[in-house]
């Protein structure tokens, strides 16, 4: 098992990179998007330098708010193009799996037809993503749509896609991270973990949510030894720490 931490992405990737070499993690959750980056942006030679640097390993991620799953196919066509853009500097930091978000179109849509919208784009970036050596992983979002069910369908109608599973969304709207495992393990290739609290994903640091994390985290072990990000937003840095402690510590004794 490797614990991660992902970089802000309105920080100085450097920066952020530095900090998460210097705190030991065993990886970076790449997030590259807007603003700082961007293709145009990113200064690769020096985070490819940085991460040699800490001996760090990759994952990457793409804005989570790309619309995949918009009813307006020009639009869906164009999340994708702006997507694979990002796909040659994924390769040149090591990344082997980049995650896609879940992408829900308006209520005047049904989920099935949301669920053929995200695969149009998911199919396609699953395509491209192999060129550059990539593979694609779908991570399920906090809204009441993301369930096993719908995450099942679109693992179905895109071969070759891979399930991210995110404790925080699991555990919205009475749903469990363990329901998610069970359907899902054998296509599972990356964690998030953190915690919400009363239906709202805020990225806690363990404990102060009221996700199930301790029952979950024992749950998981059974089938899944891969990479983790922390993935916590917290004013304080020192936060993310203390929650890989505690996390090690039900790991340990799981
Ligand atoms: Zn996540």
């Amino acid at each position: 098992m490797k614990i991660g931490a992902c970089n802000y992405p309105r920080s100085n990737l450097c920066n952020e990179i530095k900090w998460i070499g210097e705190n030991q993690f065993d990886f970076v959750d790449l997030f590259l998007m807007e603003d700082g980056e961007t293709p145009e942006k990113i200064e690769i030679k020096k985070v490819v330098q940085l991460l040699r640097k800490y001996k760090l390993k990759t994952v990457g991620h793409t804005a989570w708010y790309l619309p995949f799953g918009t009813s307006i196919k020009a639009v869906r066509h164009t999340a994708v193009e702006e997507c694979t853009k990002y796909f040659p500097y994924f390769s040149e930091t090591g990344v082997e799996h980049v995650t896609i978000h879940a992408n829900w179109p308006n209520r005047l849509f049904s989920d099935e037809e949301g669920l053929e919208f995200q695969a149009d784009s998911l199919n396609r970036l699953v395509e491209v993503a192999a060129r550059h050596k990539l593979k694609i992983m779908y991570e399920h979002t906090d809204t009441p749509k993301d369930t096993v069910e719908n995450a099942a369908k679109i693992l179905a109608k895109v071969p070759g896609l891979f399930f991210h599973l995110d404790f925080g969304h699991a555990s919205v709207y009475g749903r469990k991270p363990e329901d998610f495992i069970k359907a899902f393990h054998s296509k599972l290739v990356h964690v998030h973990l953190h915690e919400s609290k009363r239906n709202m994903d805020l990225h806690l640091p363990l404990g102060d949510g009221d996700t199930a994390t301790e029952k979950g985290v024992i749950f998981l072990k059974k089938y899944y030894n891969g990479t983790i990000t922390l993935e916590i937003f917290s004013r304080y840095r020192e936060s993310l720490l203390l929650s890989r402690e505690i996390f090690k510590k039900i790991w340990r004794k799981a």
